[in-house]
């Protein structure tokens, strides 16, 4: 992971925060999750990768929406998939 902006993190001006804080694929399962990311391009919450379902990875790789945000209280930082990128902000 390299820790550092991309041209992906830079371009975001304004960092989308979680409307509610759980998963939303995990609420409709039932499933538990461990962390929760929001989505910078639609603005979805879902889990992290190590939660069971990896949901926010899943979303990522099928809607090819490159970039994250930790959705936890007190953790400020971005995340690039393909960029492999990490970032604070
Ligand atoms: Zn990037
Ligand atoms: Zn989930
Ligand atoms: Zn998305």
């Amino acid at each position: 992971m390299k820790k550092k902006a991309c041209d992906h993190i830079r371009a975001i001006t304004d960092v989308k925060g979680p409307v509610r804080r759980e998963c939303e694929e995990c609420v409709k399962s039932g499933s538990r999750w461990v962390h929760l990311r929001t989505c910078q391009t639609c603005g979805v919450t879902l889990c992290c990768d190590n939660s069971p379902n990896r949901h926010a990875t899943k979303h990522a790789q099928a809607s090819d929406h490159g970039v994250i945000a930790s959705a936890e209280p007190g953790e400020r930082w971005l995340y690039c998939y393909p960029d492999d990128a990490l970032a604070g902000y």
